[in-house]
């Protein structure tokens, strides 16, 4: 099959489906109760899925990568259209890759690029396809691909494929590493857009904590609030003060301190509490200070074993809990006690190791 010789007008008209079909899903998934975890596999699945014509076939215009990227931003923030509200991570932060401390979502950009490989791909490794051959007789005429440049005696699709070409020669500074980038892309004789996607999307510093928040062990909404408390992302006082807010920075559990990530987690005297009772259950050491208890963590629960992974689970139940307290007492203005909140965070414990 060789690329449709499409126009850019008939090409921007051709957007407009797929703007409709994204939007069409956002809003009916929109109207179930889904977590943050499920939220970024529904946009990596369906909308990427969607996405797989157009991305296929075309570099989608900025405008509409734009758009695209909105509409999945709302959706995983829940915002409604023509609606705003204050979010305390950015797109880029919380799209980032779970081993550099987001939920893992693609980027529609990079995605598109990947994508578009597929047809240099052809061209190096199925020189016999009939698409191939007609590009090399009519276009190249004996000439490497990689010398190829956009003309506007040629299609627009095919200046869309010496675009890329031309990122990926840029991106790894010759032509023949370009090539063996493309080729490095074929998995049981196919090509691979994800392999592809990998090699260029934006590079990240990992963080140390992604397998202790992200262990399969842990329910997926403690994973991804653990994510927000421990980047600092949480809308705790000191932060809705920072950005304006007119509050009193009071600690809505102890009612006798200011209300910061720290306090509220570890130094608060009633979370203290829990975890005295949760660390002693877990037979884990207790600190006050967060940095310390991740690295504990970190260094001493790799372990595949269940004991270990109830550690791990118990750790990110027992932030999630007291943050949800925190949130009961400020927005259903109902109070739990300690115990009670330990009752919980054993059961859910439990549930997990088994
Ligand atoms: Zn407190």
């Amino acid at each position: 099959m060789g690329l449709p010789l499409f126009n850019a007008r008939l090409a921007n008209d051709m957007y407009q489906p797929l703007l409709d079909k994204i939007k069409a899903k956002v809003t009916h998934w929109t109207n179930h109760c889904l977590r943050y975890a499920g939220k970024a596999t529904l946009i990596n699945s369906v909308i990427f899925g969607l996405n797989n014509f157009w991305g296929a076939s075309v570099l989608l215009r900025k405008g509409v990568v734009k758009k695209i990227t909105k509409l999945c931003k709302d959706f995983v923030w829940g915002i409604e259209e023509g609606s705003r509200r204050h979010v305390f991570m950015g797109w880029k932060s919380l799209s980032k890759p779970r081993q550099a401390g987001g939920i893992g979502i693609k980027e529609v950009l990079s995605w598109n690029g990947a994508q578009m490989v597929h047809w240099l791909w052809k061209l190096v490794n199925r020189p016999e396809s009939i698409w191939a051959k007609w590009v090399h007789h009519y276009i190249l005429k004996g000439t490497d691909f990689c010398l190829a440049s956009t003309s506007v005696s040629h299609s627009w699709y095919w200046n869309n494929v010496v675009k890329v070409k031309d990122f990926l020669v840029t991106r790894e500074g010759s032509q023949s590493l370009a090539t063996k980038w493309i080729l490095d892309c074929t998995k049981h004789g196919k090509f691979k857009a994800g392999m592809m996607y990998e090699l260029i999307r934006d590079s990240y510093d990992l963080v140390h904590w992604a397998p202790l928040v992200f262990d399969k062990a842990v329910v997926p909404k403690h994973s991804f609030m653990g994510m927000m408390a421990l980047q600092n992302s949480l809308p705790t006082i000191d932060n809705l003060t920072l950005r304006g807010l007119p509050l009193v920075n009071r600690c809505l559990l102890c009612c006798s301190q200011g209300e910061d990530l720290e306090h509220l987690f570890f130094s608060c005297p009633f979370s203290s509490l829990v975890w005295h009772k949760i660390s002693s259950w877990l037979q884990v050491p207790y600190s006050a200070d967060l940095a310390q208890v991740v690295n504990w963590f970190q260094a001493f629960l790799k372990g595949k074993d269940h004991i270990s992974c109830g550690k791990r689970a118990g750790f990110l139940a027992t932030l999630y809990y007291i943050w949800n307290e925190r949130n009961a007492r400020v927005f259903k203005g109902t109070m739990s006690s300690s115990e009670a909140i330990c009752i919980k965070i054993k059961f859910v414990t439990r549930c997990r190791m088994y």
